[in-house]
């Protein structure tokens, strides 16, 4: 059975991914006084669409909102055949109109992804199988900007005395939502918090620092006090912010192990990612270990404990003594 009732008008319905890992994506269906409102719809291939038909109808009810907590495939590829079927209304966050562009064309990604690498110790080897190995396939859809954009602290209504409350955790990704149920008090963490995996924080350029957003956004959720958490993928966690507490340790850790790292003398992006991370990581590891590395050194550079040095076609990090 993939769906499941929650109760207090809530059912999850769980969706197949067409990956090793996550396998499944949590889609969370709330009633509300206009028919059906969900969360997250999974990727637009035969069988997660019929994961979420076949759901929807064994909860009943015509869906009149759907709602992205991300613009990433395993949550939203397939929203543009869902609206385009239902009329539902789209939500997602407002930042999420600049990156449709970046959703929808892989090679913007390739080729900055590519530079950034080779400007970092990355072999040509890498760089150039990042520009060839880029296929993108069916099932991630075509990306449309939202219909009603929303902000951190909008309530999406369910009813007259229902809502649920945006809680805006960029970090993950730019335009990463959690939300709040007013009713049960339930927190829906989407990739924010997960029960098992510390989510990715990307690298988009030195002028981002994604993993000082993402703590930032996971205080947040320290702050609520949250209990149980539906995350997007895996099972319920009990109590959401100890786990979000665990995630902040986990970084800080991370943060410290590349400092001492540093100590023997500057070291490019890419040697720091292979003393830290463990060894013979796969190629598509290796995509997601040297942008993580990344945002790890551009957050400690913007404390004042690393610097760059060399030059922007080989950079090192240096530790400041700070
Ligand atoms: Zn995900």
């Amino acid at each position: 059975m993939t769906t499941t009732d929650l109760g207090d008008g809530i059912w999850r319905i769980v969706a197949p991914l067409p990956f090793a890992a996550p396998k499944t994506v949590n889609c969370y269906v709330f009633e509300s006084d206009d028919g059906l409102t969900m969360l997250d719809c999974g990727v637009d291939n035969a069988a997660g669409l019929a994961a979420v038909w076949s759901g929807l109808e064994a909860i009943g009810g015509s869906l009149s909102t759907l709602i992205g907590s991300h613009l990433h495939v395993d949550h939203i590829a397939a929203a543009r055949t869902i609206i385009e079927t239902t009329g539902a209304r789209w939500v997602m966050h407002e930042t999420t109109t600049d990156d449709i562009a970046l959703y929808n064309d892989w090679s913007l990604r390739a080729a900055a992804l590519a530079e950034a690498a080779g400007a970092h110790g990355a072999s040509t080897e890498f760089t150039t199988s990042l520009l060839d190995d880029w296929e993108r396939p069916d099932w991630y859809g075509t990306a449309i900007a939202p219909t009603d954009p929303i902000a951190d602290g909008d309530h999406i209504r369910l009813g007259p005395n229902r809502h649920l409350e945006v809680v805006y955790t960029p970090g993950h990704q730019r335009n990463h939502i959690c939300l709040v149920d007013s009713l049960t008090g339930l927190l829906f963490s989407g990739d924010h918090v997960l029960p098992r995996i510390s989510p990715f924080v990307p690298y988009t350029g030195p002028e981002h620092d994604h993993l000082g957003d993402y703590l930032h956004s996971i205080d947040r959720i320290v702050d609520l006090d949250a209990t149980l958490t539906h995350p997007a993928h895996g099972v319920e966690i009990e109590r959401g912010s100890e786990r979000a507490h665990q995630i902040t340790l986990h970084h800080r850790r991370r943060l410290d192990d590349m400092l001492d790292h540093l100590t023997t003398g500057p070291q490019s992006a890419w040697q720091v990612m292979e003393s830290t991370f463990r060894p013979n990581l796969s190629f598509l590891q290796q995509r997601l270990a040297i942008q993580e590395t990344l945002a790890h050194l551009e957050h400690l550079r913007r404390k004042g404990k690393v610097r760059l040095i060399g030059s922007p076609a080989a950079w090192q990090y240096e530790r400041t003594g700070r």
